[in-house]
């Protein structure tokens, strides 16, 4: 069961945890590839897994299963 985190600062958060070069900023807008939505970077979710690993998830979770690596 995924568990939401509440992440109090998303900037630093995100520079701790993004997994990828090149960062987005909080105030960019993306497309989340699976449920086609366009957000704003800075509302982004965390969930945590069973075993305590952090997702970094789509604004539209739980609805979306969409995380970081479904960001273009
Ligand atoms: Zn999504």
């Amino acid at each position: 069961m995924m568990k939401e985190l509440i992440i109090t600062d998303k900037q630093k958060y995100l520079e701790e945890n993004y997994p990828f070069e090149g960062m987005p900023k909080l105030t960019d807008k993306l497309e989340c590839i699976h449920c086609s939505s366009i957000f704003t970077v800075g509302d982004y979710k965390v969930y945590k897994d069973e075993t305590g690993f952090e997702f970094i998830c789509c604004p539209n979770a739980p609805e979306c299963n969409g995380t970081v690596i479904d960001w273009i």
